[in-house]
């Protein structure tokens, strides 16, 4: 009888085990076929109707100093975890599962023609922006959104579109394919953030460096230690990045009502040739233009990137066949990832983790989990 039992237990034991077995082989046959779904589909589509080239600013009190996290014990079992988003249009406010709403946020923000491991180290540093925003958001934030830890505004938070949206402008049969190539990527860094001395990284990125990242301090004035200046890949590369330079031409009549409509009056007067001079024209550590002179007067380049529309603060300003011509590199503010030189870098077989570890200096891949 004894035996009998021990038998019972034997059978139940191997049962399990092969059950598990045939369960981990199907999940290997299924990754399989999606990885092959990747190289049947043709993901070089060109996106560029949904895919906004954006950067995510930092807010004026967005920055909190260290020290709110205190942590008990680590924690990583997979939980759900939820973040509350403002539609900017209509501000109404809707829960999603942070997971899911990721997809859309890569989807948008990261042309999906990328390299997979770009859209890998894209979908970590939106988790981690997203993580940063519900665990660190402001009561002035919070007031800004209608209670919502994030907004959908690209100028403001992040974008998002969801798939329905997106198959609107492009059609099923476009989107299904590059919809899944994005999953993949979220999927794949499922939970995943950067932490910097165990704290959620505010995570931003931008769209083209010039030469190399902007650190967060000449941009908004707050020294924070993963967010500065690295050398960036567009620089070796520039062929292959479409608008890495571009220039803006303006008269001398409308570079001066520019600038004087927005506050700014030098007084502008004799030639126009004489306005500036390029000893007037002050970079800042990263190379960027910190301040300009323009007839006596200081104006920074941030200021200068926002009346003239210019892609960027990374430029040349001249005085040439009597108009005034911004050379300008790259497109954004410069700070954090940079998501064409994380492509680069994934084209180069770079894998997420290097990448961000490249852009975010000092920082640690981690679980969002043990926050939650
Ligand atoms: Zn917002």
């Amino acid at each position: 009888m004894k035996y009998l039992f021990v038998l019972f237990i034997f059978l139940c034991a191997f049962t399990v085990f092969v059950m598990f077995t045939v369960i981990a082989e199907g999940d290997i046959e299924n990754f399989i076929l999606s990885s092959e779904h990747e190289i049947y589909f043709d993901t070089t589509e060109n996106t560029e109707d949904i895919y906004i080239e954006t950067e995510t600013e930092i807010q004026d009190d967005e920055i909190i100093p260290g020290g709110f996290i205190t942590e008990t014990e680590e924690e990583t079992e997979e939980k759900e975890i939820f973040i509350s988003v403002m539609d900017a249009k209509t501000g109404g406010v809707n829960v999603f599962e942070l997971e899911e709403y990721l997809r859309g946020v890569v989807f948008s923000e990261m042309p999906s023609s990328f390299e997979r491991e770009a859209l890998k180290a894209q979908a970590v540093a939106a988790r981690s922006y997203c993580v940063y925003k519900i665990i660190f958001s402001t009561e002035s934030s919070r007031e800004e959104h209608n209670g919502a830890d994030i907004c959908n505004d690209f100028r403001h938070c992040k974008d998002y579109i969801s798939y329905e949206d997106a198959e609107k402008i492009r059609g099923e049969e476009n989107i299904a394919p590059l919809w899944e190539k994005v999953s993949d990527a979220v999927f794949e860094t499922k939970g995943e953030i950067i932490t910097y001395l165990s704290e959620p990284a505010i995570a931003v990125f931008h769209a083209i460096s010039g030469k190399e990242t902007e650190s967060a301090e000449n941009i908004w004035g707050n020294y924070i230690p993963y967010l500065v200046s690295v050398d960036s890949e567009e620089q070796n590369n520039i062929e292959e990045i479409r608008n890495y330079a571009t220039e803006s031409m303006f008269s001398a009549d409308e570079f001066k009502e520019r600038l004087t409509s927005n506050g700014f009056d030098a007084g502008f007067s004799g030639d126009a040739a004489f306005w500036i001079d390029s000893s007037g024209i002050v970079l800042n550590s990263s190379g960027r233009v910190d301040r300009v002179k323009i007839c006596g007067e200081e104006i920074t380049g941030r200021k200068l990137r926002e009346i003239f529309s210019l892609r960027s603060t990374d430029f040349v300003l001249e005085y040439k066949n009597r108009a005034f011509i911004f050379t300008v590199r790259g497109y954004g503010h410069g700070v954090g990832m940079s998501q064409y030189g994380a492509n680069l870098m994934a084209l180069d077989g770079r894998d997420y983790r290097d990448i961000l570890t490249w852009y975010y200096t000092g920082v640690k891949i981690d679980t969002a989990y043990k926050f939650f």
